[in-house]
């Protein structure tokens, strides 16, 4: 069997709860204390043969069986803001990234929640990819984990789903994983500090606002027509602007928590006067705000345009919006989550095509017309 299959075939104790590890343990004949120390170990990113207060033979047994944690360290890029990009191999031989953006006085690190994506937005280097597999919940947690290791002993306090994938898609594994970063005996990090990214699916939505978390929730909109959403986000023509808005509405009411609406900036496609006023319509009278963020163009032709965003800002906040400008951080390592990964694997192909059109929306390539529509990237600079 080689290195590989042997860490796929280990059961992850990274994606076990408490309960479930003091079942695990009491198998093994130990008492249900146990599984506090393991967990708390787990979560400090102590491998199995450092965890000490465990007696030697639980650890060999343990070792037999089970694994804490799957990932490899495949490269690891720092950009001038202080931003740091990590990219992770699967058991499975796949790429994930994760990014670590440092504060003066708290850390934030974007999580990946799925190996490529099936929902294609039209800027998006993720979506280009097309959708693998859903990530584990062992996964998820250990990303966190992982990045806590490496910023010692500044404290990671918030994290955000807005790396590879459409967490809402991958339900289950992200809400677990959600309560096992939230737990005391863990890092604790508060579901108040915790946002998830949704390129709007709203009954996954309605569910996570029924899990009663206190997470925070950010609608990447980006376009406040439904003629222009079906050409920046596919999923649209399945779940119109209305819906979706709808249901972040409900969100913000059920759980008292403001809905941060993601808008990245397309110059002359989504910046319009006419979009501006509609967007201030769409989220009249809600506790909500909106994050402008120029495009990160990575593989396109087209250039980050500050003054798109602050000129759209503008227009908002006329028609009394809350809005503030994001700009990406970590840009020269490519910032939006998948876009490293994507220049790591396409390089040859982008080298043999460069792009260059009249349109910024042609310039983005054309999104696919039949997109997986089942409800089944990181602006590495984007913060809560
Ligand atoms: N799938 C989820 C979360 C991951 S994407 C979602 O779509 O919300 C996280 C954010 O990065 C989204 O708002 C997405 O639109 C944005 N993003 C993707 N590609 C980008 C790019 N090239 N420039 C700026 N933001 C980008
Ligand atoms: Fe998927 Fe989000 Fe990228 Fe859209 S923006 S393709 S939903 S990761």
């Amino acid at each position: 069997m080689t290195k590989m299959n042997c860490r796929q075939a280990a059961t992850d104790l990274l994606g076990m709860t408490r309960e479930a590890l003091e079942e695990l343990l009491q198998n093994l004949g130990e008492p249900r204390y146990r599984a506090r120390q393991l967990f708390a170990w787990l979560h400090r990113g102590t491998s199995l043969d450092m965890m000490t207060s465990l007696p030697k033979e639980l650890r060999r047994q343990l070792a037999a069986i089970a694994r804490a944690g799957t990932l490899q360290l495949a490269y690891q890029e720092a950009a001038e803001d202080g931003a740091v990009k990590f990219g992770f191999e699967t058991a499975d031989g796949r790429l994930i990234e994760t990014v670590l953006i440092p504060h003066r006085n708290r850390t934030t690190v974007c999580v990946s929640s799925q190996i490529g994506c099936a929902y294609g937005c039209a800027f998006c280097a993720t979506g280009r990819q097309g959708f693998t597999r859903d990530l584990t919940t062992g996964e998820i947690v250990e990303q966190v984990i992982r990045v806590q290791t490496a910023t010692r002993p500044q404290r990671v306090r918030n994290v955000v789903f807005m790396g590879m994938g459409e967490p809402l898609a991958n339900f289950d594994a992200v809400v677990t994983a959600i309560r096992l970063l939230n737990s005391p005996d863990g890092l604790g990090i508060g579901a108040r500090h915790i946002a998830v990214s949704t390129c709007g699916l709203p009954n996954s939505i309605q569910r996570l606002a029924e899990e009663k978390l206190q997470v925070g929730l950010a609608v990447s909109l980006h376009a406040a027509t439904d003629e222009v959403r079906n050409q920046l986000v596919p999923i649209n023509r399945k779940h119109p602007l209305a819906e979706v808005v709808n249901a972040a509405r409900r969100f913000a009411t059920m759980t008292g928590r403001k809905v941060a609406f993601e808008y990245v900036i397309v110059p002359e496609v989504n910046d319009t006067p006419a979009q501006a006023r509609r967007l201030a319509e769409l989220v009249r009278g809600m506790a909500a705000m909106v994050n402008l963020i120029p495009l990160n163009p990575a593989d396109s032709s087209l250039r980050v345009d500050v003054d798109s965003a602050y000129r759209f800002a503008a227009l908002l906040r006329k028609r009394g919006v809350e809005v503030m400008v994001r700009r990406s951080r970590g840009g020269e390592v490519l910032g939006a989550c998948g876009q490293l990964r994507a220049r790591h694997i396409k390089k040859a192909s982008d080298e043999r095509s460069p792009v260059r059109r009249s349109n910024a929306l042609d310039s983005l390539g054309s999104v696919s017309d039949s997109p997986d529509m089942t409800e089944q990237k990181c602006e590495g600079g984007k913060g809560p």
